[in-house]
């Protein structure tokens, strides 16, 4: 039988919408266990830190991907998420997080938004997250993919090599992108007795840097191992 579209009432129309975005935002059975596969593989890949671990067993990652990428949401890869970025491998978001030794109200500056999926994890932990994000298309997308899961960070959309001065120091500084050296701006906003974790290095690789601010001028670098990353670029982009 046709179905008379002229004769459904607005509330049938809002219902089956919101029934499409509901399915849309499903977290299965079928999505949780596949997350304890993957907690368990990052853990085999050597990531002890337990809060860390439950946190990536709670984020529902692949609500951070396009619904054409569902397949891959929890396999240990990253993906792309549009405007050329992509999303960390998980592994990745671990080893990074886990660097950090996050505890609850850590005040936490993120540069890199992307997908907002390593925000979902930060918060999870019970750090008070700052993120901020250049391309604008990823900040809006962000913003209400972690919105519509109650997840509350503080957006910004601007350049992250200048931090966000206005919220400075942070406990925690965690950049998502690889840099060519550290930035001054970062140093300068890191609390005394903070951590900044960074990829530096080219195009071809990067080296997982850890900054400890131990006092006013004095900061100890330590590396932790090759990664590839995005590169953090400079100036806004989008409109
Ligand atoms: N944490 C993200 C990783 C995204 S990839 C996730 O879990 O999905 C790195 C992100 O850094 C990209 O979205 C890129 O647009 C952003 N980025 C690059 N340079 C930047 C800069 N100078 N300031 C802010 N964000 C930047």
């Amino acid at each position: 039988m046709m179905t008379d579209f002229s004769t459904i009432s607005v509330d049938k129309v809002n219902f089956v919408f919101m029934n499409l975005i509901k399915t849309g935002m499903e977290d299965s059975f079928r999505h949780k266990g596949l997350r304890k596969k993957l907690v368990d593989l990052i853990r085999s890949k050597g990531i002890t830190d337990k809060d860390v671990l439950s946190a990536i067993d709670k984020v529902p990652r692949h609500l951070f991907m396009d619904s054409s990428f569902i397949n891959f949401s929890y396999s240990d890869q990253a993906f792309p998420i549009g405007s050329g970025q992509t999303i960390s491998q998980p592994y990745t978001v671990a080893f990074q997080t886990s660097l950090l030794e996050i505890k609850p109200m850590d005040k936490v500056l993120e540069v890199g938004t992307g997908s907002g999926y390593q925000t979902a994890v930060l918060l999870e932990m019970g750090a008070k997250v700052y993120t901020i994000e250049r391309q604008r298309e990823l900040f809006l997308k962000a913003q209400s993919a972690l919105n519509l899961l109650g997840y509350k960070p503080h957006f910004f959309y601007g350049d992250g090599y200048e931090g966000i001065p206005a919220y400075q120091p942070y406990d925690k500084i965690l950049v998502t992108a690889a840099a060519p050296n550290v930035p001054d701006k970062l140093l300068e906003q890191l609390k005394v007795g903070g951590k900044l974790i960074i990829p530096v290095g080219g195009n071809t690789g990067q080296s997982m840097v850890k900054i400890v601010r131990e006092s006013e001028t004095g900061f100890v670098r330590t590396e932790h191992g090759a990664f590839t990353f995005v590169p953090l670029l400079k100036g806004k982009a989008g409109k």
